[in-house]
């Protein structure tokens, strides 16, 4: 299959763009439901959903409908003026997500952004943290985007290598531990940012009861717990927050990826009442963020995440696609993680990497993204079936028992070589 290197787009991309992505070998060029078409019309099982950004599935036609409409009447004019589709939008992002008030951006990043910009506000001007000394937590292995002030407190050594200096104001505390977040607090402590489930740093569940411990901790200590659910939120873990598994509301929220129906970046910082209250005009903006077209979007996305009982089929389908992964009790398999759709597989090492799994799928139809190396990234739209999750579960099958054979032989010629 490396026709890829022969494509003339992909060696345009190879010549004329930034070399910051390592795509997989497939030039991919239509989507429908939970498939996606390469340039060849071959058809594969999209089992990432573009980390969770089509949790609706490619081109889902209310969406399209959604789009196009408003395409065609008002798609970009600037905060500058009211629109007749922003405040419907908000609402029912309040609505969803029970939060008081809703800021919207564009990019996960800047909903990330924004949050950080409130906590500190908010520090200043409601707790009293004396000018220029409030500080956030975040948990290691944290993944909140590409900013410079974000990648300053990622644990990831690449993110940060040759990008410094970075923000002050951060410090991380170990993820899951909730004593390490008490002890970790001071007076200066504004906010606590943390995912409900770490996408990015290999789909990591926290002990139950942590995020309910957190919470306590947080109201405590007069700290914001701020749940960055830009990845888990909207239906992804079978809950529309992740948060809802353990019946906690954080102080702040971040959404993005799915926000945007799978066509557009569309993301949201939502708050309680004394935290959004501290933006006033000119604070703080985005050319894009809340435009017309975005919010018709986003208020579509939302409305069928209703309509269609997207968690509670995330939370069905999660279990059956999690209950056959381990069913299958793989010997190149290490473990079974997630929540969900959000299902991370580690790889043992000896048998093959995460990447080297990921591109034997291509040709068994199945695209995935490996992260961290050693785990494979489980995550569909959510509106995958058993057959086609049988599908997929039955690929990896044979991927993984090709691996196996493969590093057995590798094994026994080793060994040979080693004695001769
Ligand atoms: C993807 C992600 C972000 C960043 O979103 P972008 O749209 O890529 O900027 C932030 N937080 C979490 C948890 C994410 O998974």
């Amino acid at each position: 299959m490396n026709t890829t290197t022969l494509n003339p787009a992909v060696a345009q991309e190879n010549r004329f763009g930034a070399h910051n992505y390592h795509p997989l070998p497939v030039v991919l060029a239509r989507g429908e439901g939970v498939y996606l078409f390469d340039t060849a019309g071959r058809r594969y099982l999209d089992m990432m959903s573009a980390y969770s950004a089509v949790s609706f599935g490619h081109g889902h036609p209310a969406l399209i409908r959604a789009l196009t409409e408003q395409a065609q009447r008002l798609a970009v004019c600037s905060r500058a003026f009211h629109t007749d589709q922003l405040g419907p939008f908000l609402a029912k992002l309040c609505e969803v997500t029970g939060m008081h008030s809703a800021l919207p951006m564009n990019t996960g990043a800047e909903a990330v952004e924004t949050a950080v910009k409130a906590a500190r506000k908010w520090a200043y001007k409601v707790k009293g943290v004396p000018s220029g000394q409030a500080h956030i937590l975040v948990a290691a292995g944290n993944f909140a985007g590409r900013t410079t002030t974000i990648i300053g407190f990622s644990s990831e050594a690449q993110y940060r290598d040759g990008f410094g200096p970075f923000t002050p104001g951060f410090s991380s505390v170990p993820f899951g531990d909730a004593a390490a977040l008490e002890a970790a607090i001071t007076p200066h402590t504004a906010a606590f940012l943390v995912e409900p489930v770490q996408g990015e740093a290999g789909i990591i569940v926290p002990p139950a009861g942590y995020l309910k411990a957190v919470r306590d901790i947080c109201t405590r200590h007069n700290v914001l717990m701020i749940a960055d659910e830009v990845q888990s939120g909207l239906g992804r873990t079978g809950k529309t927050l992740a948060c809802d598994h353990e019946g906690v509301r954080p102080d702040g929220l971040t959404l993005g990826k799915a926000l945007g129906g799978g066509l557009l970046p569309v993301s949201a910082f939502l708050a309680r009442a004394d935290v959004m209250a501290q933006f006033t005009p000119g604070d703080h903006g985005s050319t894009f963020g809340g435009n017309p077209l975005a919010a018709a979007v986003g208020l579509a996305a939302l409305n069928m995440l209703e309509t269609e009982n997207l968690a509670d089929l995330a939370l069905a389908q999660g279990d059956y696609l999690m209950t056959e992964l381990r069913r299958m009790n793989h010997p190149a398999v290490v473990e079974v993680r997630g929540k969900g759709l959000l299902i991370g597989i580690e790889i043992d090492p000896a048998v093959a990497s995460a990447r080297t799994v990921c591109e034997a799928l291509i040709h068994e139809g199945v695209l995935t993204k490996d992260t961290h190396h050693t785990v494979v990234r489980l995550a569909p739209p959510l509106t995958i079936s058993r057959a086609q999750i049988d599908v997929a579960v039955a690929a990896l099958r044979k991927v993984l028992d090709g691996l196996m054979n493969r590093s057995k032989t590798m094994d026994r010629s080793l060994t040979a070589s080693l004695q001769a």
